[in-house]
């Protein structure tokens, strides 16, 4: 048994978010995609948490049920304190296994002065290790696992954070993460070459703003769609693969700057110093800039903790490209819902389904490009700077 999850979502109360993102909605996108397992987000905001109350069924083996779809209890909260005189932004995944303590929590961030009514992605005034204590102390099965830990600004090792492993920003609690979340701009093998993840169970998710881009990136565990075999799942990286982005379609991939044109690959950024050539500032420091920070000689992925990926690109820019179409235009919208209504999904038919299959349900010119897509086939400009990358078939 295995199931697919995507456990980095948000409600329509998250800034930034999308007004769509309500529970019918996210569970009826997550049947167009092919997830058995979502998040239910947001779990502190007061007016969110109400409706997750009075809609989601807890079933007795750790999951709750709504419209035929399974959810667990997940949130994201952004960590802002000072640790070592430097200011730190480390954006965190909770997950919990019942409103109880979903409540307890609530009382326990109220009591350090968190806001819970605005951002459904609430501020947290103090440091990562007291978080962790503190949650594993209202229960032990609460699981804290670090969100696009290679994002500049809010990512645990990205370049702003000014943390370099799990353990400065974790200390003794470090032994108690059993995960981290690589985000958009990098993929697992990225990550194995930074000896500080060893032993991390590698997880994807898609952080979607919108419903569209729900399942963008998605883990699949091994076991039940239910807490424990999450819990088992993060505990002992029981991961059957990742479904990934291709790391440079990501926004942070390479480092530079969006309003002057300068994106660098961090071989150009060790050449020339990491001062843009436009404007004299600092860059922002990309993924790939980090990770080569970061990373030792050892390649851990040969000890058995690397769990196979698959690089995919979003379905709907397939079908816009194979149109001659934009991904917005309608023609292209319903033909991704009939292709994803009569193959099973977005995930079965970027992965699974086969050419014949994929030539009379789509037609002749979106058989060719998913097969493109699955062989590597592709152009690739990186994202740099909060700027996503483009990723074609060839
Ligand atoms: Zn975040
Ligand atoms: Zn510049």
């Amino acid at each position: 048994m295995s199931f697919i999850a995507d456990l980095h979502l948000h409600s329509r109360f998250a800034y930034a978010c999308s007004k769509s993102l309500n529970l019918t909605n996210m569970a009826a996108w997550a049947k167009v995609k092919g997830i058995n397992l979502l998040s239910g987000a947001d779990f502190t905001h007061p007016a969110w948490l109400a409706e997750l109350e009075d809609n989601l069924t807890p079933v007795a083996d750790g999951y709750f049920q709504f419209d035929d779809m399974k959810f667990v209890l997940g949130t994201e909260v952004s960590c802002v304190f000072s640790q070592g005189s430097h200011s730190r932004r480390v954006h965190m995944l909770l997950f919990v296994p019942t409103f109880d303590v979903v409540h307890r929590i609530r009382a326990m961030l109220e009591g350090l002065g968190s806001k819970l009514s605005g951002d459904g992605r609430p501020i947290v005034g103090i440091p990562a290790r007291e978080l962790a204590a503190r949650l594993f102390d209202i229960d032990e099965s609460c699981m804290l696992v670090p969100a696009h830990i290679w994002t500049p600004w809010y990512g645990l090792l990205g370049s702003k954070s000014g943390f370099n492993s799990l353990e400065e920003c974790f200390g003794d609690m470090a032994v108690h993460i059993p995960a981290v979340e690589t985000g958009l701009s990098s993929d697992p093998e990225m990550n194995w070459r930074v000896s500080g993840l060893k032993g991390k169970t590698i997880v994807s998710f898609s952080d979607a703003h919108s419903l569209p881009n729900m399942g963008r990136e998605l883990t699949v565990f091994e076991g039940n769609a239910s807490y424990h075999d999450l819990v088992a799942g993060l505990n002992g990286n029981l991961v059957e693969r990742t479904l990934e982005f291709f790391p440079e379609a990501g926004k942070y991939h390479f480092s530079g700057h969006r309003k002057c044109s300068v994106s660098q690959s961090a071989d150009e950024t060790a050449r020339f110093g990491n001062i843009c050539p436009e404007c004299g500032r600092p860059l922002t420091l990309g993924v790939v800039h980090r990770v080569q920070e970061l990373s030792s000689e050892t390649d851990w992925s040969e000890e058995g903790f690397n769990r196979p990926y698959t690089k995919l690109v979003p379905l709907i820019e397939l079908v816009a490209y194979s149109m001659g179409k934009g991904r917005t235009a309608k023609p292209v919208s319903s033909a991704y819902q009939r292709i994803c209504a009569e193959l099973g999904g977005e995930v079965k038919v970027l992965t699974q389904v086969g050419y014949d299959d994929l030539y009379q349900v789509g037609g002749e010119d979106l058989a060719e490009t998913v097969t493109k897509v699955r062989q590597g086939s592709v152009q690739i400009t990186a994202g740099f700077d909060g700027q996503y990358g483009v990723v074609q078939p060839e």
